[in-house]
């Protein structure tokens, strides 16, 4: 695919807590590509509906024109994207419970989804991609040079999440909580009618369990060289 682009798209999917967005920021980084996280995207869409008071009730049945009007948009910046609203760029507003407690649901909605498709193909039309989500090397960027698909043992990704919250030392309780508000998300991701969560065909499957992130981001990085070198 690269002989239209002046370079790789790289391709990171995966369940919440995988690892994804860190991995496929600092693997960027790396090869001195840029960085999407498509999921700021579902997230940002989502931030945008509850900030204009738009009833959930009513977000099954929003047209992509209506969407589409809320003014997402992704910006280029050295290293990535910024995901703005309008002239708003989001950062910590993408992160809330609010908004982490209703995007699968938005994101399983065909006109969401068809909504995005747009800014995250134009993000990869010069090359020099990691792409992270759900449906990136299933329906995004089929054709894309390098796909991961990276998993890791549900308690391990409770235990990431509670981490990035501060909770270095849960107890069972919280752990087993944690744990069934990923598995619920991964069971509405991975069971939704258009592009659920599964392992694109012709990825390379990195368990992340028990690897550090520097472990992880060196397996990507090999396999992108060894790409690059084979194309010469
Ligand atoms: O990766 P992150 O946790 O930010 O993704 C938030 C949600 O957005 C996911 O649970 C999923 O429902 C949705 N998503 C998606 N397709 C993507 C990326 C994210 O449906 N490519």
């Amino acid at each position: 695919m690269s002989g239209a682009r002046e370079g790789l798209v790289v391709t990171v999917d995966g369940p919440a807590g995988s690892g994804k967005s860190t991995t496929a920021r600092l693997v960027a980084r790396r090869l001195g590509f840029r960085h999407l996280d498509s999921g700021a995207l579902y997230r940002a869409l989502t931030f945008a509906l509850l900030d204009a008071s738009v009833p959930v009730e009513t977000w099954p049945d929003l047209t992509r024109g209506e969407l589409e009007a809320l003014g997402v948009s992704v910006e280029p910046t050295p290293a990535g994207f910024d995901v703005r609203v309008g002239d708003r760029v989001l950062e910590s507003e993408l992160r809330t419970q609010r908004v982490t407690a209703q995007v699968s649901q938005l994101s399983s909605f065909p006109p969401v989804r068809e909504a995005l498709l747009g800014l995250q193909r134009a993000a990869g039309r010069h090359g020099r991609l990691v792409a992270d989500g759900r449906d990136m090397g299933t329906v995004v960027f089929p054709e894309a040079d390098v796909k991961i698909y990276l998993v890791a043992d549900l308690p391990e990704r409770a235990r990431r999440r509670l981490a990035e919250r501060g909770v270095t030392s849960p107890d069972d309780d919280a752990l087993a909580a944690e744990a069934e508000v990923i598995a619920q998300r991964d069971r509405r991701d991975s069971t939704r009618a258009m592009s659920p969560l599964r392992q694109p065909e012709g990825a390379t499957l990195v368990d992340t369990t028990s690897l550090t992130i520097e472990e992880q981001v060196e397996v990507i990085v090999l396999r992108v060289r060894e790409r690059m070198a084979a194309e010469g």
